[in-house]
């Protein structure tokens, strides 16, 4: 999608401080971090949030969730949290789906 911040962060056209990147995905370090470690992860493909998941591009989603894990063992972070906002109530501010995955604190239940 042209005019898509997390798109264009995807593609390097648009800076990120980068944690993994495939064919499929990318992720990146939040730029006003919640957590001590506080990163995105997102699929190249634009789609909008997880409202938009269906069986045609599921298999993205479980991919991120691969590369979560994996990602997250390999900084040796072993209790986190994995968020997706979807719409404006929930809090989304940038329609591309987006996994945060936020680690490094005690974090209370339930969310705000
Ligand atoms: P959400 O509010 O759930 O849609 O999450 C969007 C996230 O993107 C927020 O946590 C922002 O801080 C983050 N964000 C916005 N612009 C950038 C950017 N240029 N680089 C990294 N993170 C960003
Ligand atoms: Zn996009």
């Amino acid at each position: 999608m042209s005019d898509c911040l997390f798109c264009k962060i995807a593609a390097g056209e648009i800076p990120s401080n980068k944690v993994y990147e495939d064919n499929l995905c990318f992720a990146f370090y939040d730029i006003a971090p919640q957590a001590p470690s506080h990163f995105l992860v997102i699929p190249k493909a634009h789609i909008s949030s997880v409202a938009a998941i269906d069986s045609e591009n599921s298999n993205l989603v479980a991919h991120i969730f691969e590369v979560i894990a994996a990602v997250t063992a390999s900084e040796g972070i072993d209790s986190y949290r994995v968020v997706s906002n979807i719409g404006e109530q929930a809090g989304q501010t940038v329609p591309h789906l987006h996994f945060h995955v936020l680690s490094g604190r005690d974090m209370t239940w339930p969310p705000g």
